[in-house]
């Protein structure tokens, strides 16, 4: 963490008086305000038969084979120029939020600042324009990239083997249970259920109910662990695996999880760890050694790569020995000579015969992979160490910092992990948790997580990460203690933010229930 705060603001500055509170009230002809440019939809500008470039008008008409498939009405395209097209996106693109404006204090998602060093490595030549049909011996240096990645996956977690191919962490909660299930059909013992904890990410009762098992939710405590004598009386023989999450998604560690395991391992089940949220223990916990059998890395969000938007992800999977037989095809092998080689179908009766089969077409994301690489490389072990201290030091912080304006429901179970959880409990009446994050968004800060995890009512989830300095926590600090007042308050105005944002608060619920997606001709 360094303390140099880009914007120059200093907390002894105390709020800074943003002009636009001033102007809210100027009218301009365009809908323009100085740089805040408004922006119509694409339709609403291109001109029918407009283009980007001229195309000679063709001679004579189609031959006769063609005509049947000759448009008959034009398409409606937008028709405008490449500069308008250019104008259009780049308009569209400021009224975004991005990490390179500020902090996405988003829980569970780990926005960090991304180094351009891994952008770079990615975007060498040699990576980014092999392709995965090529010829192995080709592409050694990828595959090598790979193979080094995964070797640190298994050193990082204390496990023995990782598959590479899922591409986010759902995918790899998909991979670890199919694994799972694998196991447990080789020896003939199928199982029915997978047991979640009501803490869990969404992800995870999706994934097993996807994967075929009935999913039963087991209770949290009342300091925000699992309750671990709810979950082992309901162990048995019907149950297939246990996915926890660790730290969890109350922002702390499950300090149980070695006993859990043990307990889950006694009736032949497996453990399935969402590891998510690696960036707060990674370099000073390994999994392996709490009894894990498979756990998912977001390396989009622990090891770089920019993520948010739906993509890309990368989920590998590492797998404990009991597992390690079943995991997915194609792998990377070492052979005798030193030469990379990917082990695929048609290798897998011989050198891998439990293979369930393999989660995409490839290798994975390769993308991903360079920029963990470099990012681990860049790092170091002891960087790595240094990342998880900062990044729950940064949490603490700011949980520290506000729970004289916050509820902070589980404050008293000790330090919090890399995210720091709070609740709207002391609002005025008919405010709420949406009022402070929509405030937020005028104070020019993306806002916080909010409403889970679903265990604690009106949630609030702030995950800073090891990115951010002292100074620019102080600032976001100040802007969640202002709005945590005027919401104990009752300030009525809180409860039209966002003011100053391209568009105000928006009907999220009809948005969902009745999304318009086609761009319709106005009647
Ligand atoms: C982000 C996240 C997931 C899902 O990962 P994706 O890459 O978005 O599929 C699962 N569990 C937790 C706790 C997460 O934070």
């Amino acid at each position: 963490m360094n303390d140099l705060n880009p914007a120059g603001w200093r907390p002894e500055m105390g709020p800074r008086q943003h002009p636009a509170h001033e102007t809210a009230a100027v009218h301009t002809a365009t809908g323009n305000r100085g740089l805040q440019l408004e922006e119509p939809l694409i339709f609403e500008i291109g001109a029918p038969g407009g283009c980007g470039v001229d195309f000679d008008a063709v001679e004579g008409g189609p031959a006769d084979a063609l005509a049947p498939f000759v448009r008959k009405a034009p398409l409606a395209l937008p028709g405008l120029s490449e500069p308008e097209t250019v104008r259009h996106y780049t308009r569209l693109s400021r009224q975004n939020y991005a990490i390179d404006l500020g902090p996405f204090p988003l829980g569970s998602c780990t926005m960090k600042h991304n180094p351009r060093l891994d952008e770079k490595v990615a975007r060498m030549a040699g990576f980014a324009d092999v392709h995965p049909l090529q010829p192995v011996h080709t592409v050694q240096g990828a595959l090598k990239v790979i193979h080094e990645l995964a070797q640190w996956l298994c050193t990082l977690t204390g496990m023995p083997g990782v598959a590479m191919t899922p591409k986010a962490g759902a995918h790899g909660e998909l991979c670890g249970l199919l694994c799972i299930r694998a196991a447990l059909e080789a020896r003939g013992d199928a199982r029915e259920v997978v047991l979640v904890p009501e803490s869990a990410h969404g992800t995870n009762p999706a994934t097993a109910a996807f994967a075929g098992y009935r999913v039963e939710s087991i209770p949290a405590t009342a300091d925000g662990r699992v309750d671990r004598a709810a979950l082992e009386a309901r162990l048995g023989s019907d149950v297939a695996a246990v996915m926890i999450t660790n730290p969890n998604t109350c922002g702390l560690f499950e300090r149980e999880l070695k006993a859990i395991a043990d307990a889950v391992h006694a009736v032949g089940a497996f453990v399935y760890c969402d590891g998510a949220n690696f960036n707060a223990i990674v370099g000073r916990v390994r999994p392996g050694d709490l009894g894990v059998d498979a756990m998912h890395i977001n390396l989009h969000k622990t090891f770089s790569t920019p993520h948010g938007g739906g993509g890309p992800g990368s989920g590998p999977v590492v797998l404990s020995e009991a597992l390690v037989p079943y995991g997915p095809l194609p792998f990377i092998a070492v052979e005798a000579d030193g030469e990379l080689r990917l082990i695929e179908e048609e290798d897998a009766p011989r050198d891998h015969p439990g293979a369930f089969g393999r989660m995409s077409a490839f290798h994975g994301q390769m993308g991903m992979f360079t920029r963990a690489l470099a990012y681990i490389l860049s790092h170091g072990a002891d960087g790595l160490r240094q990342v998880s201290g900062d990044a729950v030091l940064n949490a603490n912080y700011l949980l520290r910092s506000l729970e004289d304006v916050l509820d902070a429901p589980f404050g008293a179970s000790g330090p919090c992990m890399h995210e720091a959880l709070f609740s709207d409990d002391g609002f005025a009446a008919g405010f709420s948790t949406i009022d402070l994050a929509k405030g937020l968004i005028d104070e020019g800060f993306h806002p916080m997580t909010v409403y889970f995890p679903l265990v604690v009512h009106g949630a609030m989830l702030v995950e800073p990460t090891e990115t951010e300095s002292k100074a620019g926590l102080d600032q976001l600090g100040m802007a969640i203690r202002s709005l945590a007042e005027r919401a104990r308050a009752g300030d009525e105005a809180l409860k039209h933010a966002p003011m100053l944002a391209p568009r105000r608060r928006l009907d999220e619920t009809l948005a969902a229930r009745k999304p318009v997606l086609r761009w319709r001709e106005p009647a």
